[in-house]
């Protein structure tokens, strides 16, 4: 049997982070870091070790020409990009079905103008979902769906998180998902109604998640360091499929990339970039020595479509 394992980036730029905490984004060139500092890490990588991986833009950011064509570069190297809407508004789920179509559709098309080839696949803004997202993605014509997150530890954290920012008397741009999410499998499988129950719509390949319920993303591997990086890994080869999640700014440095502002909101800045990438390396290695392939989100999407329900 194939093992297959992907590695998706989200290209969330600097100024989303800072309306998280609810602080100034910074200014210069501290605000676009994520293009500019973190995707050459990052492509360095992946470069170094032959992986190709998804990267989900945000419409929005394609609007500079620089951003496009760092884009268009990522593609002609291999990688898939992916649609991460188009104004990476945190409540789209809450928003009219015509807006939310807009978002896919537009997002879809600036993407398509600057490397070529439209999008298939699409992840939510702060992976909040509902069955109005997934009927207009279906609708859109959209293969596969990234977003779905279900895991009870990262779920009590951003509410904790939420509700301290709250109780700070900052307003965060963030929402919670509905509690069901976290019944939803752990597994690929296609959406049914309720979006966490197993049915016949769009293609799901849920974030990952540790069999202890730990999230398997960027962030705690980032955080953790290499001996949990490692741990993390290892519980994850019992998975058919290990979907990790980055963000670009995984790969920030505080100093380096002038992002002192959010260094006190944020512990993932407290570790350099070099220090965090190596841990990053060492999941990886976990996976790759264990069998897996490191494919993109769209093949590893057509690879379980393509197979019989149980
Ligand atoms: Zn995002």
């Amino acid at each position: 049997m194939r093992k297959l394992a992907s590695i998706s980036v989200d290209l969330d730029e600097v100024p989303r982070y800072a309306a998280i905490h609810g602080v100034e984004a910074p200014t210069g060139p501290g605000a676009r870091a994520v293009y500019q500092k973190c995707v050459p890490r990052i492509t360095a990588w992946f470069d170094d070790e032959s992986i190709r991986a998804t990267f989900f833009a945000i419409g929005e950011d394609l609007e500079r020409q620089e951003n496009r064509r760092i884009i268009a570069g990522l593609h002609a190297a291999g990688h898939e990009i992916g649609n991460h809407s188009y104004h990476h508004h945190y409540d789209l789920t809450r928003r009219a079905s015509a807006d939310i179509s807009d978002e896919i559709r537009r997002g879809s098309t600036i993407i398509e103008e600057s490397c070529g080839t439209p999008p298939v696949g699409f992840r939510a803004p702060g992976y909040v979902v509902n069955e109005a997202l997934f009927g207009a993605l279906e609708a859109c014509g959209v293969e596969y769906d990234s977003s779905v997150f279900p895991c009870a530890s990262y779920y009590a954290v951003k509410a904790a998180a939420l509700g301290a920012i709250k109780l700070r008397g900052r307003k965060s741009s963030s929402i919670l998902d509905r509690p069901g999410v976290l019944r939803a499998p752990r597994e690929p499988y296609r959406i049914g109604q309720p979006f966490w129950k197993e049915g016949n719509g769009l293609m799901e390949l849920p974030i990952g998640v540790t069999p202890l319920q730990l999230p398997y993303i960027g962030t705690s591997l980032v955080l953790g360091g290499d001996r949990l990086a490692n741990r993390l890994s290892r519980q994850m080869l019992r998975r058919e499929f290990i979907n990790l999640e980055l963000h670009g700014f995984d790969l920030a440095d505080t100093s380096e990339d002038g992002l002192e502002v959010l260094r006190s909101h944020r512990a993932d800045l407290h570790r350099s970039a070099a220090e965090k990438l190596r841990s990053l390396r060492a999941a990886v290695r976990v996976i790759r020595d264990a069998g897996y392939e490191l494919v993109t989100l769209e093949e590893a999407a057509r690879h379980f479509k393509a197979k019989p329900n149980p």
